[in-house]
């Protein structure tokens, strides 16, 4: 079924810079996809007699790509806030047992609808502010059958109207029954991903490479065994200290590699060669209260794409806010308001291996966002407002 919507101000992100603004501009969308995209004034014959949606001077802009959330999991930890307020570190917290494993224990115990049931709020928050497709990863199961359970959770959350991509992170944390044997847990982690791969479940394989996780010898055997797969690879890298991760990451041709506070200029390199995104959490630096910022000036000389993502999780990034993100990266990253639309469309979908969406071109998916505002730095520059009046998923208002 053809749809025209028409009279809005489209930022198509078209080109490598700019916001490739078209006024007047109208879309003419083909079921799933966009057909074409250009001046209402000058429509082809094929929008001839279709379904009208006027915009009204509405600004127009790709569907928000989340490229980096674990939105599957259960409990909670504001416990962990309140620690941290009274001077507890991420790592202190982590090694005296909670972090990461406290959320495993939870996840563990929590059937699949239960961990649905949870789920689902979220994944609604992040629509709610223009999110058409979320990448989630799993990691708070961390044995064969709770990693599957919380991909199969991820999985079916696309019922909800987004387009959802699943990481495997069985090499998150080393969870308790290999205390001491880090070693055979990653053996493990090796282990499943053929059979979470057969049942269709992975289509990206991470790791979180830090002193607090897994070394970078730890990681390239988790990276070895998603390449035998023909799997692409992320990393949790340089979050709390330089691992030299990325560039490891980058000699497997990463998809990401993500946070990258601690990121050193070999690192930098090593990324711009390989063609890795970049991907920034603003949420986690901000909660965490991190000082160091990540090299952003680097990164954009050096020409590597930059992502902006939730990280939403319920210990370093309990954010459900895209939005909010958006105006962290500009305030705290110093991201132009471009930079950071871009981030969260275009780049984040690059970041998932993605290059059938980000802009408003076509043969994209036509996925796309209405906002009651008049230009896009509006989207970045406020926070705490959602200005999203009407999103479109596969051609679907
Ligand atoms: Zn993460």
């Amino acid at each position: 079924m053809k749809r025209l919507w028409r009279g809005g101000r489209l930022v198509s992100l078209q080109g490598e810079s700019g916001w490739g603004l078209i006024e007047d501009g109208a879309l003419l969308t083909d079921g799933a996809r966009i057909l074409w995209v250009g001046l209402s004034s000058g429509l082809p014959p094929e929008a001839a007699g279709v379904e009208v949606h006027e915009l009204g001077g509405a600004l127009v802009t790709p569907g928000l790509v989340d490229c980096h959330t674990h939105l599957v999991y259960a409990g909670d930890r504001c416990q962990e806030f309140e620690l941290r307020l009274h001077g507890a570190s991420y790592a202190e917290i982590a090694q005296a047992g909670g972090g990461i494993r406290s959320t495993v224990i939870a996840t563990r115990a929590a059937t699949e609808a239960q961990l649905l049931a949870a789920a689902v709020p979220r994944a609604r928050a992040l629509i709610a502010e223009g999110v058409t497709t979320v990448e989630i990863k799993s990691g708070y199961g961390l044995s064969a059958e709770s990693e599957a359970r919380m991909l199969r959770v991820a999985r079916s959350l696309a019922l909800q109207g987004l387009e959802v991509r699943t990481t495997y992170l069985g090499a998150h944390a080393v969870p308790p029954e290999f205390e001491g044997r880090s070693d055979d847990y990653v053996d493990a982690v090796c282990d499943w991903l053929p059979g979470l791969h057969a049942e269709g479940l992975v289509d990206a394989v991470d790791a979180f490479c830090e002193h607090i996780a897994f070394s970078p010898a730890q990681v390239m055997r988790v990276f070895e065994a998603a390449r035998q797969l023909g799997l692409p690879v992320k990393l949790h890298a340089e979050q709390l200290s330089d691992q030299g991760g990325s560039q490891l990451a980058a000699a497997f041709n990463a998809l990401s590699c993500d946070h990258l506070e601690y990121l050193s200029d070999a690192g930098v390199s090593a990324l711009a060669t390989a063609g890795s995104v970049a991907v920034l959490l603003p949420g986690a630096y901000y909660a965490l209260r991190e000082t160091r910022l990540p090299p952003v000036g680097a990164l954009r000389s050096a020409g590597v794409p930059i992502a902006i993502a939730t990280d939403h999780n319920p210990g370093s990034s309990p954010t459900l806010s895209p939005l909010l993100m958006l105006n962290m990266a500009c305030v705290l990253f110093r991201l132009t308001p471009e930079e950071a639309l871009r981030g969260m469309t275009v780049n984040a979908a690059r970041a998932l291996g993605l290059t059938d969406r980000g802009r408003l071109a076509a043969g994209q998916r036509a996925d796309f966002c209405v906002w009651d505002a008049s230009h896009p730095r509006e989207l970045t520059a406020y926070f705490g407002r959602n200005p999203l009046r009407q999103r479109v998923f596969e051609g679907n208002a």
